[in-house]
């Protein structure tokens, strides 16, 4: 296996490559320039270097064998991304919080959270509420808006730095983007997705479970041999602690260098009109799947939700059919919701729907298929046609609450 590596007694620092890089595989540590696992043997820095400093090297490929590697040894703690936009917490990492003190416990070890951000002082209080024993916050103009790869980049030196021997990162769209660049800089594994996770405290293992073979089973992973292990989690699935606003921890700025070699620069901060926010946050869903049969009876779930204060949401067919727009869409290609009340109209109740809802407290089906699967999750189920059902119910909930 060939691979570039630094001749460092050739190499001046003079850190050319770096900004050459387009992948950004070449770092700088303050003592030597070394290039790492995200090269693509492009070439193009050895090409460039004036020193002569940079060559190919055949290097013997690694045995996939638990013997051959990996110093596990050192790793300690659990490590969340914290998540903040323009200064608000995201309602996953008080999930991953709760879940990281859970899992903490059974590794008799501790929960931190890297903050990244600007003026992210006043998140203190609320993540050391939420669980967090210590906090690593780097504050800095850079950082204001999510860019993927500074971020990652100021997160793999704390890793480096600071060593846990997990990290969690809500799979969030910042999230999805960020985790795998960590995870590749970083030379471990990366579990997408997972709606449980579990310790096996003998070996310290993270126990990863995702749906696979698209939603048909559930998948177990572990990563026995690399460090951190890494995963992304499904927001809405795990549960935030009771917070304490009492509790407090240790604040951590740590020694980071902003490298030469982003690409990615922020121009332009464009807010996009989302019904993310409102389907998230909605305490009553009422979802619409196939079973509507036509364009128009979507206005029949519109009116539900309108006399319920609910938001819409579909299932993944509708969103195909182009009925509604993909923002919308629950499941595990979709987003995942905890209301208080979801219905499921027209809905058969696929996994991969379920695997975005099933954390809501009250599930009510409306589905003209009594042997529909929808109905072995639901709270309530109504056998019949949506047609039927549903003016029926606005009807009776209109004239309960006198409209
Ligand atoms: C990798 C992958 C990812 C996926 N991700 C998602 C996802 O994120 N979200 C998602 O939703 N799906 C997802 N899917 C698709 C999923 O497998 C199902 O195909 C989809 O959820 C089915 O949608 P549905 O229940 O609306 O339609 P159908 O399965 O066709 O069900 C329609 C239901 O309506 C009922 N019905 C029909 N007429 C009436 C009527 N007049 N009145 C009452 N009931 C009626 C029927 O009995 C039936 O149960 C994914 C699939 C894959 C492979």
């Amino acid at each position: 296996m060939t691979r570039l590596r630094i001749n460092l007694e050739k190499c001046v620092a003079c850190l050319e490559c770096i900004d050459l890089c387009p992948c950004n595989a070449i770092q700088y540590d303050q003592t030597a320039v070394y290039i790492d696992q995200s090269c693509t043997l492009c070439g193009l820095c050895f090409s460039k270097c004036r020193f002569d400093a940079i060559h190919y090297k055949e290097v013997l490929p690694e045995k996939p064998s638990t013997e051959n590697k990996m110093n596990t040894a050192g790793h300690k703690g659990i490590m969340i991304f914290g998540e903040q936009r323009e200064g608000q917490l995201q309602e996953v990492v008080r999930e991953l919080l709760g879940e990281g003190k859970r899992l903490a416990v059974q590794l008799d070890t501790t929960v931190s959270v890297v903050l990244l951000g600007m003026h992210t002082d006043a998140l203190a209080k609320e993540l050391f509420a939420f669980g967090a024993d210590r906090i690593f916050q780097i504050d800095h103009p850079l950082l204001d808006y999510f860019n993927d790869e500074l971020y990652a980049d100021m997160i793999v030196q704390v890793v480096r730095q600071y060593t846990p021997e997990i990290f969690l990162v809500g799979a969030t769209t910042y999230g999805k983007s960020l985790a795998p660049r960590i995870a590749s800089r970083l030379d471990t594994g990366l579990t997408a997705d997972c709606t449980r996770l579990e310790i096996d405290a003998e070996k310290r293992l993270l126990k990863q479970t995702r749906p696979a073979f698209g939603g048909n089973l559930m998948a177990t992973i572990i990563c026995p041999i690399h460090r951190p292990q890494m995963c992304t989690v499904c927001p809405k699935i795990m549960l935030p602690i009771e917070p304490d606003f009492e509790k407090t921890g240790q604040v951590i700025k740590p020694n980071i260098v902003f490298s030469k070699g982003i690409k990615t620069k922020i121009v332009e901060h464009i807010k996009l009109k989302s019904n993310h926010a409102n389907l998230s946050d909605a305490e009553i869903i009422v979802s619409a799947g196939r079973g509507i049969q036509k364009l128009q009876n979507l206005e029949l779930i519109r009116a539900l939700a309108d006399c319920l204060g609910a938001a819409v949401g579909a299932s993944r067919a509708l969103v195909d059919s182009g009925w509604i727009a993909y923002s919308h869409q629950i499941g595990q290609t979709g987003i995942s919701v905890r209301p208080k009340i979801y219905f499921a109209c027209g809905i058969s109740g696929a996994m991969q729907h379920l695997a975005g809802m099933m954390s809501a407290k009250y599930i009510i089906a409306i589905n003209k298929d009594p042997d529909a699967s929808i109905f072995k999750v639901a709270h309530l189920g109504l056998v019949g046609n949506i047609e039927q059902i549903v003016p029926a119910l606005i009807n009776e909930i209109k004239s309960h609450y006198h409209y």
